[in-house]
């Protein structure tokens, strides 16, 4: 299966991917394979990690900058998984070196791990000249992790059965509108399937020891679909308000200071705080650029978060930068 240097063919290919904050994340029962059914509307924020793989005698996974060090670089690293599902669906031995300049925060609940394998995905792609289609991309993304898929997508998007499941949502004038974030990182990451848990233990309890079963079907809220719909900056603020993330109380219940940091970002100014995904980092929404710089200041300065950075969204999803 070794492939021997084509002079042609691309050294080195670089791909950045970015973040994605829930603007809503609705959770259904626990199915019988143990997954959840989701009605998530995504959002690709101006926060990348990128991606850059050449060919080596091994596969190999090499991680710099944010939080380098709590990144796994073995056989898990999903830039790993993309490799080898590239790799068994193309007859080739997943042999590159991959490296990852991280940037997005690790087990933040802004789905890092997914970014780098659909980095990774379209990476390799262009670096063996595969020329997998979309469609192929899309279905080894799913089967890399429900989040993958959004992140090839990027924009604002609806996903329902585990998240993978994709619609694009854009305005109904067909323009583009601009959403400024402010990003709370906390110290230490959440492990999403702990949240999940979580919530599952909440619901037992409320609901008197039962699960699941009166957990009604998670649909998306037509007032935030029509926000969007219509660019409505203050409409999508009192929907973010109104708390459409049903891991937020899970996520507030394992790590509760984070309540503490949703009320400095929403004293300094912000229309809504909430919980990103599964926590810990939290998302603010601000009225305009100038806005989130000050929200993002007076984060910092309170002392709630460990850094807090002023970004915007939606952006478009995965893409090859650099081939050389
Ligand atoms: P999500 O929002 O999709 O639930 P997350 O943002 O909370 O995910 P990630 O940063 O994706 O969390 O990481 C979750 C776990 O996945 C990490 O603790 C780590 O063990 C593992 N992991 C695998 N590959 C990566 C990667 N490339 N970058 C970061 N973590 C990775």
């Amino acid at each position: 299966m070794s492939h021997p240097h084509n002079p042609k063919r691309p050294r080195r290919v670089t791909a950045r991917t970015p973040a994605k904050v829930n603007v809503q994340l609705a959770v259904g029962g626990l199915r019988d394979d143990q997954f959840h059914d989701l009605a998530n509307v995504f959002m690709a924020v101006d926060l990348h990690d990128t991606v850059t793989v050449e060919p080596a005698e091994e596969l190999l996974v090499t991680v710099s900058g944010r939080d380098a060090h709590e990144v796994p670089a073995d056989a898990s690293n999903l830039a790993a998984q993309a490799a080898w599902l590239l790799g068994e669906r193309y007859h080739r031995d997943p042999y590159v070196h991959i490296h990852i300049e991280k940037n997005i925060p690790v087990a933040g609940g802004m789905a890092g791990g997914s970014a780098d394998g659909a980095a990774a995905l379209l990476a390799i792609d262009a670096l063996w000249e595969t020329k997998a289609s979309r469609s192929a991309l899309l279905e080894l993304a799913a089967r890399m992790g429900s989040d993958v898929p959004f992140a090839l997508y990027g924009g604002i998007a609806l996903g329902r059965g585990r998240g993978e499941l994709l619609t694009p949502i854009k305005p109904d004038d067909g323009g583009e509108r601009e959403y400024h974030w402010v990003f709370a990182l906390a110290e230490g990451g959440l492990s999403t399937p702990a949240v999940f848990h979580e919530c599952d233990r909440l619901r037992m309890a409320s609901g008197g020891g039962h699960l699941s079963a009166d957990v009604p079907m998670p649909d998306p809220a037509p007032e935030l679909l029509a926000a969007i719909r219509g660019g409505d900056t203050v409409g999508l603020g009192r929907m973010l308000a109104f708390g459409l993330n049903d891991l937020q109380e899970a996520a507030l219940s394992l790590r509760p200071e984070l309540r503490a940091t949703l009320d400095a970002g929403t004293a300094a100014g912000a229309l809504a705080g909430l919980v990103s995904g599964s926590g810990p980092t939290c998302a603010f929404l601000a009225a305009g650029e100038e806005e989130a710089v000050q929200v993002a200041k007076a984060l910092r300065e309170s002392g709630m978060c460990r850094d807090a950075i002023a970004t915007r969204g939606p952006v478009p999803g995965a893409s090859v930068e650099v081939v050389e």
